[in-house]
């Protein structure tokens, strides 16, 4: 896959991550979970981000829309941090 700056998996195409990714998002307990309105709101702050390759966040290395699901997760940049 070519380099995708500020790309959301879903945007880069990586079916099978993101369907994996969906599924163990789908298995958090309510309690695990961002809400979807937080969710969205972390999601734009990373689309605006230079950390933001293909999905990944080159500060911690995790796909975006998974640490993002999780709502004990904040952003791991400890200069900007954006959420
Ligand atoms: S540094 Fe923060 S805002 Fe930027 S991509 Fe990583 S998690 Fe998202």
């Amino acid at each position: 896959m070519a380099e995708c700056k500020r790309c959301l998996l879903h945007e880069a195409a990586e079916e099978d991550t993101l369907k994996s990714i969906k599924e163990r998002i789908d298995k958090l307990s309510e309690k695990e979970r961002a809400p979807d309105e937080l969710y969205e709101k972390r999601l734009s702050e990373c689309k605006r981000c230079d950390n933001l390759i293909s999905g990944v966040c080159m500060k911690c290395g995790c796909y975006v829309e998974f640490r993002a699901a999780f709502k004990k997760n904040n952003c791991p940049n400890v200069k900007d941090r954006r959420w």
